[in-house]
């Protein structure tokens, strides 16, 4: 969380720091009038951190200051609370709640995919557009082979629609029948596009390993913007291109792996991707994703998710029902317990496929111009400790990869799992949120509008 040195308010802000200063004197008497002579704890939450240069604490001043306080997820609330500002939710333990993040089913359904809606409401009407809880009844239509036929058609049809896109604004060609497996978001190491990485590579060499190797032809999507000074993650962009040059430019492979990293990513660009997608990736460490919004958009859009319980995507799954998402990997708990001792090296020294996953990329097989980036990517993996746990979490994704490639391989299988997902969606309509926020926080009642 942000820190911002006390000197920049001296400098730029003196007015500023006077009430900050006073707001944190009033803070520190309340925390000492509750917990009398515990100075460790008023020390904790205090927002001036002390000892050597000071520094505001940006989310301590934002909590003195709210009346309510929430995470954007029922698990970013709860590490909210127990970990990340614990000292603040007991002292002012009324203030803390959560409010689950959601998305315009308008935008992110009605109107970015007219198949599938208009498929929607030739089923049930169309009143789950401002009611989306309304799609629960689409679920015992996951056993009516006509619903299901014309949901895999609407799916069709909109990757023929992305595919044709893609051909007239970038010169790609993209092949329908492929499994559109896509991961669009920032670029962050938390949010684990390297894994993603890892996890192609390994297919890569598998079907240059076995070159009759049964696995379904896939076309891996990739977008997403760095920030500005975010190097490694400008790293992270490059190795994704020159890893899609290499396996689209191998014959061993081109015609069953394909890469392609969308540049320029935005709202409109997620609004063409999201729903051609059949498999939404979302891989982060758990812990770390507060949320994610994407999820949720896949989700209404009929695409399996592959991930890690994080963010929303829990309640998604329990929401669609576990068994129709594919779950894998540390979980929270898990990866705050074990990385006081976790080694990315032991993962590298006893599982062989992660090794040679590992010292193809060092090989400089991917790019083979630029040896720093595979340097780079060996400090992050290796010599750095993998701070995001990307090896602890690789073989499980192998696992659950594998789980999704069989399932494709029955289409019929496929969709009504998409259509359970679908049916599932309701709760992450963003007009859930903000009635929930109405409600809870702003006390204000709806407007009618005529
Ligand atoms: C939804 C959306 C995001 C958020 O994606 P996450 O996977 O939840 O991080 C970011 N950028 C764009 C353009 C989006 O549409």
């Amino acid at each position: 969380m942000e820190k911002w040195p006390l000197r920049w308010f001296e400098l730029l802000l003196p007015r500023h720091l006077e009430i900050i200063l006073e707001i944190d004197r009033r803070l520190r008497e309340e925390l000492l009038a509750r917990w009398p002579d515990d100075n460790d704890r008023a020390e904790r939450a205090s927002i001036v951190e002390r000892g050597g240069a000071r520094l505001v604490r940006m989310a301590h001043l934002a909590i003195a200051g709210s009346h309510s306080v929430n995470g954007v997820a029922e698990i970013h609330s709860r590490l909210l609370r127990d970990v990340t500002v614990r000292d603040l939710a007991e002292l002012y333990p009324d203030r803390f709640n959560n409010k689950t993040n959601g998305v315009t089913p308008r935008r992110w359904l009605l109107l970015s995919n007219p198949d599938l809606a208009g498929c929607i409401n030739e089923a049930i009407g169309d009143r789950w557009v401002t009611d989306m809880e309304r799609l629960e009844t689409l679920r015992p239509l996951a056993e009516d082979g006509g619903f299901v036929s014309s949901v895999r058609q609407a799916k069709r049809a909109a990757k023929l629609r992305f595919a044709d896109w893609l051909k007239s604004q970038a010169g790609i060609s993209v092949d329908p029948d492929t499994i559109f497996d896509s991961q669009v978001k920032r670029i962050h190491e938390y949010k684990r596009q390297l894994l993603n990485g890892l996890r192609i590579v390994a297919l890569y060499r598998r079907l240059r390993e076995n070159p009759h190797l049964d696995i379904a032809p896939r076309t891996f999507f990739f977008a997403g913007k760095a920030a500005p000074a975010y190097h490694v993650a400008k790293v992270i962009i490059k190795f994704l291109n020159n890893l899609g040059d290499t396996i689209n430019g191998d014959p061993a492979t081109r015609d069953r792996l394909r890469l392609v990293f969308l540049p320029d990513y935005c709202v409109s660009v997620a609004e063409r991707l999201i729903p051609a997608s059949d498999v939404s990736n979302q891989i982060s460490t758990a812990g770390y994703e507060a949320s994610g919004t994407s999820n949720m958009k896949f989700m209404m859009n009929g695409a399996l998710t592959i991930g890690t319980r994080d963010g929303a995507t829990i309640e998604m799954a329990a929401a669609a029902g576990e068994e129709n998402f594919f779950l894998f990997g540390l979980t929270a708990e898990q990866v705050a317990t074990s990385r006081g001792w976790y080694s990315p090296w032991w993962h590298y020294e006893n599982e062989p496929e992660t090794r040679a996953v590992l010292d193809l990329i060092m090989s400089g097989h991917f790019c083979r111009h630029e040896p720093m980036i595979g340097e780079t990517l060996r400090n992050i993996l290796l010599a750095g400790g993998d701070p995001y746990m990307h090896l602890a979490d690789l073989a499980s994704y192998m696992e659950a990869d594998m789980r999704l490639q069989s399932l494709y391989s029955e289409p019929d299988a496929w969709t009504r799992r998409a259509i359970l997902n679908i049916a599932g969606s309701g709760k992450f309509s963003s007009d859930r949120t903000i009635a929930e926020y109405a409600n809870d926080i702003w006390n204000v009642e709806p407007c009618p509008v005529r």
